[in-house]
């Protein structure tokens, strides 16, 4: 059976059988959701009586794996400490130098905050649409991405491709601990557990209309200006370490950080987010510092830009202290490769068209890609539809998603 034929049974199955994998996602994905799989930094548990551990990923990694085994599926399942699995399933022959492709959801959810009209861990169906926490952030690309795999295996079998399609229901994406330890794809890199050619992360939205292949690198910077204490009633004698910060972010303001503008990503950006300084009315604050937000683009690194500010800092006063927090590097891949070629031209098929472009934020797509995995962000649903209460997703996208996912992986691994 050559490609042209596999997809032709693929879209075959899709319109004959639509109502039934409609049904099958709505009850594995309302099962999903009334998992409790909030994910929070550790400092944070104390607040949810339901959870002992940050996310609790087993609860939906165990529906995960009964349904790999029930469907005849190889998986595995890699933990870095018990109850936060990566559960890992597999279609296709898997030769060593054929290509793989590797669906990259997530298990863990965001808290599920206030202002729901309904309760957020039980989904319900209106119009079409489904609700509830985490039914496109990521339970709802998941469940897809595994429909795929079960009909791929049916219709085509392992036998039919000569790579693999790898469906993964990973933990720990929506929050960190401080030390850095991470549970998820990072684990998994870092322990060389998964080796695929290519990955797509369903965790954009945009509706299956764009493509991400650029994101932009983060750092935060917190500069600390420096005074001398003194009464409030005699300020000369003091030095007003906010007077000094008000200078700085006076000149940060209209300063445009030395960059190229990336064809995609556009430009870099700065925000100023959160300021602390002094202690009272009647005293000359000795310290003030700022916490900024910078976005980069390539050409720039966080260590340049810090130097960057130190120098703009100087303008003011020599004694500005900037330290670097966390950063990460920004990255932006050619769209014009294989695996975008794929998604654009069997989208059209369903009437989609979607285009690359960037991100200011990031998805598992930088890490993997800075790993030698091509990996492009793509999926269902509304963007603004992500950590907000009443978070939707229209059901239709998710079988179109899945449908969709088995005609690239024809392409990309067959
Ligand atoms: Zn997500």
């Amino acid at each position: 059976m050559d490609k042209s034929q596999m997809k032709e049974k693929i879209k075959v199955y899709f319109r004959k059988n639509r109502e039934v994998i409609l049904k099958d996602v709505l009850a594995l994905l309302k099962e999903m959701v009334a998992q409790k799989t909030v994910n929070v930094p550790s400092a944070k548990l104390g607040n949810f009586d339901y959870l002992t551990i940050r996310g609790e990923e087993w609860r939906v990694g165990d529906i995960v794996e009964r349904e790999f085994r029930s469907w005849g599926m190889r998986y595995d399942v890699f933990s870095r400490m018990k109850g936060r699995p990566n559960v890992i399933g597999y279609v296709g022959r898997g030769e060593a130098d054929a290509a793989k492709l590797f669906m990259a959801c997530h298990m863990d959810i965001v808290p599920p905050g206030t202002g729901w009209n309904s309760d957020p861990f039980e989904m319900i169906e209106k119009d079409g649409v489904v609700y509830g926490r985490g039914v496109l952030d990521n339970k709802g690309p998941l469940v897809s991405a595994m429909m795929a795999a079960r009909i791929m295996k049916q219709v085509i079998g392992d036998e039919g491709l000569q790579g693999e399609l790898q469906i993964a229901g990973m933990s720990d994406e929506e929050a960190g601990d401080p030390d850095g330890i991470d549970y998820g794809v990072h684990y998994l890199m870092e322990e060389k557990l998964i080796n695929p050619t290519f990955a797509i992360i369903p965790d954009i939205g945009e509706n299956m209309q764009k493509i991400d292949v650029a994101e932009k690198g983060r750092m935060v910077v917190t500069v600390t200006a420096k005074g001398v204490q003194a009464h409030g009633s005699t300020p000369h004698l003091g030095v007003n370490a906010i007077n000094k910060m008000a200078h700085f972010l006076v000149l940060l303001e209209t300063y445009t950080l030395v960059h190229t503008p990336d064809p995609i990503l556009g430009h870099c950006t700065v925000n100023v987010g959160e300021i602390h300084g002094g202690s009272a009315a009647n005293s000359v604050p000795n310290e003030c510092s700022v916490d900024i937000d910078i976005r980069i683009v390539p050409g720039q690194t966080p260590e340049n830009v810090r130097s960057e500010l130190k120098a703009l800092s100087e303008k003011v006063a020599d004694d500005f202290e900037l330290a670097l927090g966390n950063s990460s590097l920004p990255h932006a891949i050619d769209p014009d490769n294989v695996l975008v070629r794929s998604i654009q031209a069997n989208a059209r098929d369903f009437g989609l068209n979607p285009v690359p472009f960037g991100l200011g934020g990031g998805t598992f797509a930088k890490g993997m890609n800075q790993h030698g995995i091509l990996a492009v962000a793509f999926g269902p649903g509304d963007d603004t539809a992500f950590h907000v209460a009443n978070e939707y997703l229209p059901i239709d996208q998710l079988v179109t998603f899945a449908e969709l996912t088995c005609l690239v992986t024809i392409d990309l691994v067959g």
